[in-house]
């Protein structure tokens, strides 16, 4: 029933979510960016954190591509996608990924790398538990370039 993305393709993105998040560094932002593909691997809602230029506390990266993919697929159920984020979401975001149904998490920089770069939610997960977890897939991906919006964002933060 569910196909897997190719490794190559998933790459790709994963690419596309650290350019996304680099870029949203360098215009003030925050290194948290999330892309959303289809079950076929097509790239259907991308986001970047802007809690800051939208005054929405709500607007994380994952929350931001999660909207942009429902309208999208012209639906609130994103069952059976695959979302890659720069940074592990958080509580918040996962429990919107599991609202909307995404099937797979691909988690570039863990939630502990980003803590060790100045952004820590660790706090956040206390309001989940283990079961929240369970029948949702959350793997890494070991990206070459994946602290870089972190890194970046930590000299932002140093200035
Ligand atoms: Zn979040």
């Amino acid at each position: 029933m569910c196909k897997s993305i190719a490794e190559d393709r998933l790459m790709e993105f994963a690419d596309l979510a650290i350019d996304l998040a680099v870029s949203s560094v360098k215009a003030d932002g925050l290194p948290f960016s999330a892309v959303i593909l289809n079950q076929n691997g097509d790239l259907i809602g991308k986001g970047v954190n802007q809690v800051a230029k939208h005054l929405d506390c709500t607007a994380h990266a994952e929350i931001q591509a999660i909207r942009e993919a429902s309208r999208t697929e012209n639906n609130a159920s994103l069952a059976g996608t695959t979302l890659i984020a720069s940074g592990e979401p958080c509580a918040l975001c996962y429990l919107a990924i599991r609202m909307a149904g995404i099937q797979k998490v691909i988690v570039l920089s863990s939630r502990y790398e980003a803590e060790k770069h100045g952004f820590n939610y660790l706090r956040t997960y206390e309001y989940l538990n283990e079961s929240f977890f369970h029948d949702l897939e959350v793997l890494t991906l070991d990206h070459g370039r994946k602290l870089l919006p972190f890194q970046l964002a930590k000299m932002n933060l140093s200035d």
